[in-house]
This record gives structure tokens, C-alpha cells and sequence, in this order.
């Protein structure tokens, strides 16, 4: 049985055009102190003190770059407390702050002018994209600014609104509702990186998306097109949305810059145009709840730091209680399972799905190819396992195990049930080890 997976059900019918619930009034918001990519920091305030909507709380430190920590609500420090990290699936430190509901703005918060705009040079728009803590808010978590910081000559900014995980809808809804300040953003990375074009890349199967971008884009001179891609997996991974938007292969483990390109994901946009014109850093985001064990599914607009709790209990809390259920933060291809609920909305957190548990007995390869035939890196999971089950360093090594994606599809598509993903994981670590 030989099968090529690139199809793969979306799940998000009904909930594009679904309602989005604000909530924004959580008690109790939580700031995480260290993540994946920042496994240290440090707080700047003191229990008891007043912070304000915006204002610096702390900073987490990576072996490569720091990331702000800002406060999302105005209200007073209570402490720090342990708790779970959506994306991570670690225990890290939290400091809490207690909501007055006021949501006074930090004095740093205030509109930049059009005059001051127009000064910015590019090492400006590093440091605005910088302290504002903007990173990959489609998820990835990589830090922006960095992509800024090249030396290349760009020709294109990619807006990517691609979303090709099935259930997310986080991406989709800050294009449908907040799609002047996507191209807002569009504009000033292309302005900072000297790009003379943009194009922002959306599913064919959204040509409305298309018009309201079109619509609003007959507003600018700037020279930006939105081009319609076609609806597989992963068609949002970066090199897959640059061949299908621009029409050039980047070969993977090659920087897009040095093929004159820059992608920024939409949700990343509308960060950098908030961070431009308000001198505001990332205050809320989409997300949604879906999957089979959850009451009401239903996405919301939330304060970065507000308890998943909270939201669940939105939706009617989980069906049948008796039956366990799996928790997967992110999408059901790329996501991460995580043991409890008891978490917060951190700046990459896109989704909650929850599924009622069901046993998948692994058996044993069938050796069907499908996993090699579905990579859309050419890799040979089946290969890489058995090389990582033998604990054959360098054969693990040899298969290059480092191109992964971590897209799923290998694991999606195996009839074995076998996890090949998380084993690809497991790979990686091996070899660094
Ligand atoms: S998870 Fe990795 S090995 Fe599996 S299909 Fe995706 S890229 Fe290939
Ligand atoms: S690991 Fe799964 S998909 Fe790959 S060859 Fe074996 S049975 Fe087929």
C-alpha cells in the first residue's frame, strides 16, 4: 500500500464564519518567565507593585536572543507561581498580575506620528520590533527582528495567511477582521528592508479574504498582490508558500533571504503594525477551542496571560467527563500534547483541541512507503527510525534527520499508527547529544 498524503481533512468549515467571543476581563493573567527558546529570566517589578497595559514586567533570556516580557492589563503584582507552559509543556515560573479591570496604557504606549514614521531608518524598525517582543506569532516563536537583520538584498516581503494546519482559524480571523493593519505592517517591513514588492499569500478557497485585501490594497501605491494558493499540506511552511506564491524553490536549510525573499506571517504583521504606529507591544490574539470532547467549540480574542480555563468554561466546560481526554495545543499536525489545562495564552499559542482518548495500538511496519512518498522534505522517517531504534548515530545523522519539518504527515499517514513524528523529534535530539 503506497500512498502519497498531502490531503488532509481541514476541519474548519463553520468555524471561519463563526462568532468571536472578547474576553479580555480575566482576574488573575500569567507571564511566563522562561520558554522554549528563552529557558531563563528575570522579572523588573515586585509584589505589590502597579503595572500598567504595556508596561516592560521582565525579560527571558535564549542563548541567542532576549525577549521583553510586557503586561497585558493594568493591576498589581501578587508573586510568582509554577505553572504549565501551552507550547512548551514545561512547568516554568509565572509572575501573576491581578486585573483592576482599568487596563490603564503605559506612558510608552502612544501613537507614533505619520512625520515619525517616515524618519524611521531600518535599524529603528529593529529595535521598535525588538522591544515590542514580537516573535513568529503564527506559532514558530522565532524572534522578527532577526529577519530583519539581514544584510541581502530583499526583493519581496511574503505576507504568509496561508494557516494550512486543519482547525486553526487564528490566522484567517485577523485577516478578515483586522485586514488594513496586515497590509499596514506589510508596508513598513517593506519599508525597512527595502523590498519594493509584497504579496500576500491566501488559500483559494477564500477569495472573499482576496477582495478585502483588494479592495483596501486599491488604497496604496505600494506595489503589493495577493496571490491565491492552492489547499494542501503543508502548503504554510515557508518554502512551500514561497514556490507556490512566488514561483522559487528555496532548497531546505537555505535562508529565504538568499533568494532576495523575507515571509512574515500575517498575525506577525499586524504586531509589527501595532508596535509602529502605537508604540504597543502584543497585548491579545486568536484562539480557538475545537475537537470532539469539548462542549461548544468557539474562538475568542484574549489578553496574552489569560488561563485557558477561563475559556474552556466559556464552552461549556468538556463532554462526558468520564471519558479522558487529549489535549493538544497547536494543530492537530504540528502541535504538542499537553498533560492538563491548567495553562495560559502565551503569544504562539493558536489553539486548544481537545479529543476524547482513544488507545491506538502501534504495530509493526508494514514497510508501505507511504511516510517517504508523503515527506515534503524527502526524508525516509521509516529508515530514520529503525536507524534511531538501532542507536546508529551517524546513519541517523547520514539520513539527515535535521531537514525534518515536523509537519506530521509522516505519522498522519502511517497505517501502523506509529508516532514517526515525535520519533523524528527524538532523532534530532540524538544526534545533538
Ligand atoms: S514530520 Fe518530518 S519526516 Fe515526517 S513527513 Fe514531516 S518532514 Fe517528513
Ligand atoms: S513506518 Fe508506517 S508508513 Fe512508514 S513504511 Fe512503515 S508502516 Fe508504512
Amino acid at each position: 500500500m503506497i500512498e502519497k498524503t498531502s490531503k488532509i481533512p481541514d476541519g474548519k468549515k463553520g468555524r471561519v464564519e463563526g462568532e468571536i467571543i472578547d474576553y479580555k476581563d480575566a482576574k488573575y493573567l500569567f507571564f511566563p518567565t522562561a520558554d522554549l527558546k528563552c529557558p531563563a529570566g528575570e522579572t523588573c517589578v515586585f509584589d505589590g507593585d502597579y503595572v500598567k497595559v504595556g508596561q516592560l514586567i521582565g525579560t527571558r533570556h535564549g542563548a541567542f536572543f532576549d525577549q521583553p516580557i510586557h503586561s497585558t492589563v493594568s493591576g498589581k503584582v501578587i508573586g510568582i507561581e509554577k505553572k504549565l507552559h501551552g507550547s512548551s509543556g514545561d512547568v516554568v515560573d509565572c509572575l501573576i498580575i491581578e486585573n483592576d479591570f482599568k487596563y490603564e496604557l503605559c506612558t510608552s504606549c502612544k501613537p507614533r506620528t505619520k512625520e515619525e514614521i517616515d524618519k524611521l531608518t531600518k535599524d529603528d524598525y529593529i529595535n521598535i520590533i525588538k522591544d515590542s517582543g514580537l516573535s513568529g506569532l503564527g506559532g514558530s516563536g522565532f524572534p522578527t527582528y532577526v529577519k530583519f537583520q539581514t544584510d541581502k538584498t530583499i526583493d519581496v516581503v511574503l505576507a504568509n495567511g496561508v494557516e494550512c494546519e486543519p482547525i486553526i482559524v487564528s490566522d484567517y480571523q485577523i485577516m478578515k477582521n483586522k485586514p488594513e493593519r496586515i497590509v499596514k505592517g506589510l508596508i513598513y517591513s517593506m519599508k525597512a528592508l527595502k523590498a519594493p514588492r509584497g504579496v500576500i499569500a491566501i488559500k483559494k478557497k477564500y477569495p472573499k479574504l482576496k477582495e478585502e485585501f483588494d479592495a483596501i490594497l486599491a488604497n496604496y501605491e505600494e506595489d503589493i498582490t495577493v496571490k491565491l494558493v492552492a489547499d494542501y499540506y503543508p502548503q504554510g511552511w515557508e518554502n512551500e508558500t514561497i514556490k507556490s506564491a512566488l514561483g522559487i524553490k528555496v532548497p531546505v536549510g537555505t535562508l529565504t533571504n538568499e533568494y532576495g525573499v523575507v515571509v512574515l506571517n500575517v498575525t506577525t504583521l499586524y504586531g509589527i503594525y501595532r508596535a509602529v504606529e502605537r508604540k504597543m507591544p502584543i497585548t491579545e490574539r486568536f484562539f480557538s477551542i475545537a475537537g470532539e470532547g469539548i462542549n461548544e467549540p468557539k474562538s475568542f480574542n484574549v489578553r496574552i496571560g489569560t488561563p485557558v480555563k477561563d475559556l474552556i468554561a466559556i464552552c461549556g466546560g468538556y463532554v462526558d467527563e468520564d471519558i479522558p481526554k487529549e489535549l493538544v495545543v497547536g494543530g492537530p499536525m504540528m502541535g504538542n500534547n499537553i498533560t492538563n489545562d491548567d495553562f495560559f495564552i502565551s503569544k504562539t499559542t493558536t489553539s486548544l483541541i481537545v479529543n476524547n482518548q482513544k488507545i491506538e495500538k502501534e504495530l509493526e511496519c508494514i514497510s508501505c512507503a507511504s511516510c517517504v512518498y508523503s515527506c515534503p522534505v524527502d526524508l525516509k522517517p521509516v529508515q530514520i527510525m529503525n536507524a534511531y531504534k538501532a542507536r546508529d548515530k551517524e546513519q541517523v545523522a547520514t539520513l539527515d534527520v535535521n531537514r525534518c519539518i515536523e509537519c506530521g504527515l509522516c505519522s498522519y499517514t502511517c497505517p501502523a499508527k506509529i508516532p514517526l513524528t515525535e520519533i523524528m523529534k527524538q532523532a534530532k535530539r540524538f544526534i545533538k547529544a
